[in-house]
């Protein structure tokens, strides 16, 4: 069990933030999501730093699909960092928080004409264009509007990453970005440049996630400078920047073995200068665009543990008051995380448990045959590093409401948001 930020065990019991588990379950109940805000802003601050975003005018962008609120919005504008959303309802989220629009980037593989057009009304910084139909409808409406957008091009550079591997050709069959075959991706920078109410301002790319590898970067940044070069010479235009994605990889459990901010940032920077000095050509802006590194450490979700069976020599199964409503990557791809009973952290005697989740799907099963004290009703789980897709894929199967976020820093806990109400659950339907 790994503990990250201002996690600590004091008498036995988890505090994070310099508040106690068991008051901040006593004041909010489960399950709960806590976030350790000063965790948030330090990584934050690390990015910034390591990414050199002063120094050489490099972006960090903070991928919010990872974890979005109005508080997450405010904090990332604190930090100096820009924003990537992916939808009409991310981008409402930054834009009622009052991010600066300037500051975004609207990702996504099949964005509508009303988010295009909201986008656009909200005077927002920059669109990842996709695929042909969207540069067209993007021109479209920027006519409309009397615009010029500036756009940066999705490519798919063929690498796919995964955690311990990576493939150089193999994720040229993917839904995202334009293909590099068939001179695709220069007919779309074509295409863009002709039009009068689009500005090509750069080239995006992002290889996949949880990636602890850094060669698919380096081979990445390779790949799409030298593409650059040869739109440079294929048709003389510049593109300022380069987006590399995210996708770095966190600790969840025991053999995960993440480099730290500061490696990954230097050497891709690194990289870049020595590539773009054999190549001959000017450096242009890189970005990067982490999520879950940048809060999936942050986060811990607590639970109250419930009914407790024991099936004679198979397996013991102990229930929360939660699952794949609060938590869905265990039952999507199999993910596994540490945990702890946060009200008795340390304990001598250790059972194999699996810990099953309250929805009606067999395959609810947060986590598989852990080790934990021996646990009766009533007891406090922890779940760690569960900042990152937890709250943001969270849903209201089984009519579950929602459970509560709080973020906690200097002995001081916070709402980011409330938890949901049964009249919540219902508020949209309608009785005839
Ligand atoms: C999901 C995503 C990210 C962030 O990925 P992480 O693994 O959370 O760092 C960045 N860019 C794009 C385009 C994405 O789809």
């Amino acid at each position: 069990m790994k503990l990250f930020g201002s996690m600590k065990v004091i008498d036995n019991t988890l505090h994070i933030g310099g508040v106690s588990s068991v008051e901040l379950v006593e004041k909010y109940g489960t399950p709960l999501y806590v976030m350790d805000e000063a965790l948030i802003r330090d990584n934050c601050r690390r990015y910034a730093e390591a990414f050199k975003i002063k120094e050489n005018n490099n972006k960090v962008i903070y991928a919010g699909k990872a974890f979005l609120t109005l508080a997450m919005c405010k904090i990332i504008n604190e930090e100096g960092l820009n924003l990537d959303v992916v939808s009409g309802g991310e981008l409402y989220t930054a834009y009622k928080s009052g991010f600066p629009m300037e500051n975004i980037y609207f990702h996504g593989n099949n964005k509508t004409p009303e988010e295009i057009e909201m986008a656009i009304n909200f005077n927002i910084g920059n669109f990842v264009v996709d695929n042909f139909y969207e540069i067209d409808k993007i021109n479209e409406l920027a006519i409309k509007h009397n615009k010029v957008q500036k756009v940066l091009l999705r490519i798919t550079p063929g690498i796919e990453a995964h955690t311990h591997e990576y493939i150089k050709t193999g994720s040229i069959d993917s839904k995202f970005g334009f293909t590099m075959l068939n001179n695709k991706t220069l007919s779309a920078v074509k295409r863009v440049i002709g039009y009068s109410n689009l500005e090509l301002v750069g080239l995006h790319c992002h290889i996949g996630s949880q990636i602890f590898s850094i060669e698919p970067y380096l081979d990445e940044v390779e790949l799409m400078l030298n593409l650059i070069k040869s739109i440079k010479e294929e048709t003389g235009y510049t593109i300022k920047e380069l987006n590399l994605g995210g996708g770095f990889g966190i600790y969840y459990k025991e053999g995960d073995e993440p480099k730290k901010i500061e490696d990954f940032c230097s050497c891709i920077l690194e990289k870049a200068k020595q590539t773009s000095l054999n190549l001959k050509m000017d450096m242009p802006t890189l970005i990067i665009e982490p999520g879950r590194s940048m809060v999936g450490n942050a986060g811990i979700t607590l639970y109250t543990i419930g009914s407790i069976k024991n099936i004679p020599n198979v397996k013991k199964y102990a229930s929360i008051n939660g699952g794949m409503t609060d938590n869905i990557r265990p039952a999507l791809y199999q993910a596994e995380y540490e945990c702890a009973i946060a009200n008795r952290v340390d304990s001598y005697w250790k059972e194999v448990v699996s810990i099953s989740g309250k929805c009606c799907e067999s395959g609810d099963i947060l986590l598989k045959d852990v080790e934990l004290p021996e646990m009766y009703s009533g007891d406090i789980l922890a779940v760690f590093s569960t900042g990152a897709y937890g709250y943001s894929m969270s849903n209201n199967y089984n009519k579950i409401p929602r459970a509560a976020v709080v973020s906690v820093m200097d002995g001081k806990s916070k709402v980011m948001c409330r938890r949901e109400t049964y009249e919540d659950v219902i508020s949209r339907e309608i009785l005839d």
